[in-house]
């Protein structure tokens, strides 16, 4: 063999599954493949697709006819390519992938990505392979860790997840079928993931799950921690910095949740909290499992706890059944709670689900002009917020060098980029940035380094002291 074997993986969706891409990597990585970020120069590809957005399938085999065309051409030059199918798709549609698409290897589910060094050989003996189960052992007692130069290489920001599936069926959604009930991993190994990363330099984690304020996962003590005991024990691990974490629900959210952003520093104060719908019509139609009234009570706690919190959310305009009224309702919900950004979309039916079998479908041409009025109202808001930002003065972990010469980036508490012209060894840094602007389009924000950062990159920063401190982000009101 000349040289290791090159793998590229294309990741669908959401930040769970970039999550996944990485692991898949550190996995075939023993194996002696190094990552590419070119298909053409691969010999293997995989595909990690994801089932939430519009026409998904559809989506995945264009894309696979792209790639028997590359493997056809490189198998005429005497190269063989394997490409794999993983992710939600790939578990929803089983075995129909290989029916349909000689191109394929394999196809994996999600719960199942770490028996991929197993599965290629398989392939390459018997032509194909499957495994699309819910296997009883945790794949992430498998999964091989990222290697230092890997983790360097993903930057100063890195995901973690700490709990997958969901046992909500909302009536919309594909994930309980494909990812399966919920679990949580325990907190030992959650620590033990986070502490390797803060040991390359990474300064701020994200925790990831479908349900993430779900987590339940098991303690030292022997008791099942909440989402709000495991985020006090990680802000304790030198070097990390900032915490956050998504996706959640708003039914899972409980006291611990709302007492550590009121009183965890590293807990940034930018909370997705999905709501769908703002008619309590629609809500029970979804199955979401909760009110406007209640979304609304657990956003006023939020902030009475910490009133720098600013919220994002995901909506779906044109469900089954939506009036003008429902869509009306939706419209207040979003000025009332003051969603600055937000994940929209036009539903579309996937099989398999109970809104795919309901009636009063929504005529497109509707569903695309309610779009357009959420995205304007939730685009003014979020505006409103950026320019509230204007000459205040934020701390910015600076992640990597900026378009332009001299220029680095980062990421404000609130997640927005700020941009400033500063010296590259700020990255890895948080320092104090003074906003001056917005660019024109207020997707981010533009700043000067208001004086040099504190901290070395990752050294122990943050001492956790459990009481109220003034952070820049809690003078920054986004209300
Ligand atoms: S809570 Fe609802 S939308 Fe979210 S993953 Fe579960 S079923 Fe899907």
């Amino acid at each position: 063999m000349n040289g290791p074997r090159k793998v590229y993986i294309k990741s669908y969706g959401c930040q769970m599954n970039v999550y996944d891409s990485h692991r898949m990597a550190d996995t075939l990585a023993p194996e002696g493949y190094v990552e590419t970020d070119r298909a053409e120069n691969a010999d293997l590809v995989v595909l990690n697709t994801c089932h939430i957005r519009e026409k998904a399938v559809d989506k995945v085999y264009s894309e696979l006819g792209r790639l028997r065309e590359m493997k056809d051409e490189a198998a005429l030059a005497g190269r063989r390519v394997s490409i794999a199918v993983a992710g939600c798709v790939a578990q929803a549609e089983g075995k129909e992938i290989l029916r349909r698409e000689r191109a394929v290897d394999l196809v994996v589910g999600p719960q199942s990505y770490h028996r991929l060094p197993d599965l290629l050989r398989k392939a390459e003996r018997e032509g194909h392979a499957l495994d699309t189960e819910f296997p009883a052992e945790d794949k992430f007692d498998f999964l091989a860790p990222a290697s230092r130069e890997a983790t360097r290489k993903r930057g100063v920001t890195a995901f973690v997840t700490i709990q997958e599936g969901c046992d909500k069926f909302c009536t919309f959604c594909v994930v309980p079928y494909t990812r399966g009930a919920e679990i949580s991993r325990p907190v030992a190994k959650v620590i033990a993931d986070v502490e390797r990363l803060a040991d390359t330099g990474v300064r701020e984690v994200t925790l990831l799950g479908q349900n993430v304020n779900a987590y339940h996962g098991d303690g030292p003590d022997g008791k099942a921690w909440t989402l709000g005991q495991l985020l006090w024990r990680l802000a304790e691990i030198p070097g990390i910095a900032r915490l956050r974490y998504t996706t959640s629900h708003p039914r899972d959210v409980d006291d611990t949740l709302i007492a550590a952003h009121r009183d965890l520093p590293a807990l940034m104060p930018q909370l997705h909290l999905p709501v769908q719908s703002g008619s309590d019509r629609i809500l029970a139609a979804m199955n979401r499992q909760h009110t406007t009234k209640d979304y609304l009570a657990v956003i006023e706690k939020f902030r009475v706890a910490q009133p720098a919190l600013c919220f994002t959310s995901d909506f779906i305009v044109g469900f089954p059944g939506e009036s003008d009224d429902d869509f009306q309702a939706t419209l207040r919900l979003i000025e009332d709670a003051n969603i600055t950004t937000a994940f929209s979309f036009k539903y579309s039916p996937r099989p398999g689900t109970p809104a795919a079998e309901m009636d009063d479908q929504i005529d497109e041409d509707v569903k695309a002009d309610r779009l357009g009025q959420l995205q304007t109202l939730v685009n003014r808001q979020h505006e409103r917020f950026q320019q509230s930002c204007v000459g205040r003065t934020l701390d910015v972990l600076f992640e990597k060098p900026g378009k332009f010469d001299g220029q680095i980036t980062g990421r404000s508490p609130y997640l927005q980029p700020v941009q400033v012209m500063g010296h590259p060894s700020l990255i890895g840094n948080i320092a104090p940035v003074t906003i001056t602007g917005t660019r024109t389009d207020a997707k981010s924000l533009f700043g000067v380094v208001a004086q040099p950062a504190a901290q070395p990159h990752n050294a122990a920063v943050r001492p956790v002291v459990r009481r109220r401190r003034t952070n820049s982000w809690r003078r920054c009101g986004c209300r």
